[in-house]
């Protein structure tokens, strides 16, 4: 397949780009090399700390990422004091007035599995069939049809002890080794790029003290999708709701009339949200009602969910139905049977990014031209870059190559992490235009 410079003032023309061929050849190597020093960093978040990063040894990947991006010739290259590391590409001649773009990735890996002493296999000319990660874990086609996709390409994966770190390493190899290739191929025309590398994704904290202002892109790509093509800008509206009831314990011999147990109080909740809008019930564009923990006894107790829906109108009405149960149980049972604590997480990036049309029709050009077809397809969950979005950065979130996210079957595809890199190269170029 023919590779497309983004920026054909460079001078190698599509069809007769050789050189420029070999030279994206030479960077793909450089970039599984990339991948697997930045995989063998353990750099596990952990829900439970209190600091921030959240462990330390996100730290060394993120000092270590700095030092490599100013060795690479980048610019206002600095690691702040909560671990964020931010440096520029500086913009090639003449196009200093171009709109300044921003690329972002997580170090941190998912608490969900060890991420220490990660022995990635390597996978040439991958031929289809079921993989075979060590001699008691095999990754197969029938459980994951998708593989078939990647018949012929190179497949990093795991020896099925650790997960790999595609999320988000892969995220981070695609930009640095971008990073490299623009740094050393300055006819290639581009405005200031801006680069972020952040900890904590994984436990949601991601964005808590990024500094946008700092950051200062006009518009920004999180790199921390999955599969070939996707390009994400939807996201769940996201609330959660706490029903705190309480009820009056009698002696249950003489009950009759007078007790009221908060336990049957938090089971009647459950029975009036609608059972179809469950998580597993629900899919696309679907939003449900997710019941997460119940806790107490006769006399107090608590029903806490999850609230979810792309549709900001059909979020409100989730909220206010929540409210109209709480207030229908408060009529039956007495004031103040039933408290709702309802507290927002977060919104929908599709209503920051909607009115900036440009941001998105660009990945969709960027990725054509790395021979990608785009997938557009909400997520059911939220990114550092709908938390971004809200912050006055639209940021929407673009494919890694990396599969199977946070367990022993996590994989990448140096083939589709090397279209991931040069859909980098191409929005450079794009925005410069
Ligand atoms: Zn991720």
């Amino acid at each position: 397949m023919k590779i497309l410079c983004a920026a054909y003032p460079c001078g190698f023309a599509v069809g007769a780009n050789t050189l420029h061929e070999q030279r994206l050849n030479d960077n793909n190597m450089e970039l599984l090399e990339r991948f697997l020093k930045y995989v063998a960093f353990d750099t596990q978040s952990d829900e439970n700390s209190e600091t921030f990063p959240s462990t330390d040894k996100q730290k060394v990947l993120l000092s270590h990422l700095a030092e490599e991006m100013k060795a690479l010739g980048m610019t206002e290259v600095e690691m702040d004091a909560y671990g964020y590391v931010m440096g520029t590409i500086p913009a090639t001649n003449g196009c200093e007035s171009k709109p300044v773009i921003g690329f972002i990735s997580h170090v941190d890996t998912s608490p969900d599995m060890s991420g220490k002493g990660v022995k990635p296999q390597i996978i040439k000319n991958y031929d289809g069939s079921d993989i075979k990660l060590n001699d008691s874990v095999m990754m197969t086609v029938a459980e994951f049809p998708e593989l078939s996709f990647f018949k012929g390409h190179t497949l990093i994966t795991t020896d099925g002890t650790t997960l790999l770190g595609a999320d988000d390493k892969a995220g981070v190899a695609e930009i640095m080794s971008a990073a490299e290739y623009l740094m050393s191929h300055p006819e290639v025309r581009h405005g200031k790029i801006r680069i972020g590398f952040t900890p904590d994704e994984e436990i949601g904290r991601g964005v808590d003290y990024f500094d946008v202002k700092r950051f200062g892109a006009q518009y920004a790509y999180t790199m921390d999708g999955g599969f070939e093509g996707e390009l994400e800008y939807e996201n769940f509206n996201a609330a959660g709701a706490r029903f705190e009831v309480q009820g009056k314990n009698i002696h249950p011999g003489s009950a009759k009339d007078k007790m009221k147990n908060a336990l049957q109080i938090v089971c009647e909740i459950n029975s009036m949200l609608p059972p179809v809008q469950r998580p597993e019930h629900t899919e696309g564009y679907e939003g449900f009602y997710h019941l997460i923990g119940i806790s107490g006894g006769v006399e107090k107790a608590e029903s806490s969910y999850i609230i979810r829906d792309h549709d900001r109108a059909r979020f409100e009405q989730k909220k206010a139905f929540a409210q109209d149960v709480a207030d229908f149980l408060n009529r039956k049972y007495g004031d103040g049977t039933v408290k709702l604590v309802l507290k927002d997480q977060y919104y929908n990036m599709r209503e920051m990014v909607e009115p900036h049309p440009e941001v998105i029709d660009r990945a969709v050009e960027a990725m054509r031209m790395a021979g990608v077809e785009p997938l557009i397809k909400p997520i059911r969950g939220g990114t550092d870059g709908s938390r971004l979005s809200y912050m006055g950065l639209p940021c929407p979130n673009l494919f890694t190559g990396g599969m199977n996210f946070h367990g022993k079957f996590e994989y990448a595809s140096l083939d589709t992490m090397r279209k991931a890199m040069q859909t980098i190269i191409n929005l450079a170029g794009l925005w410069a235009k």
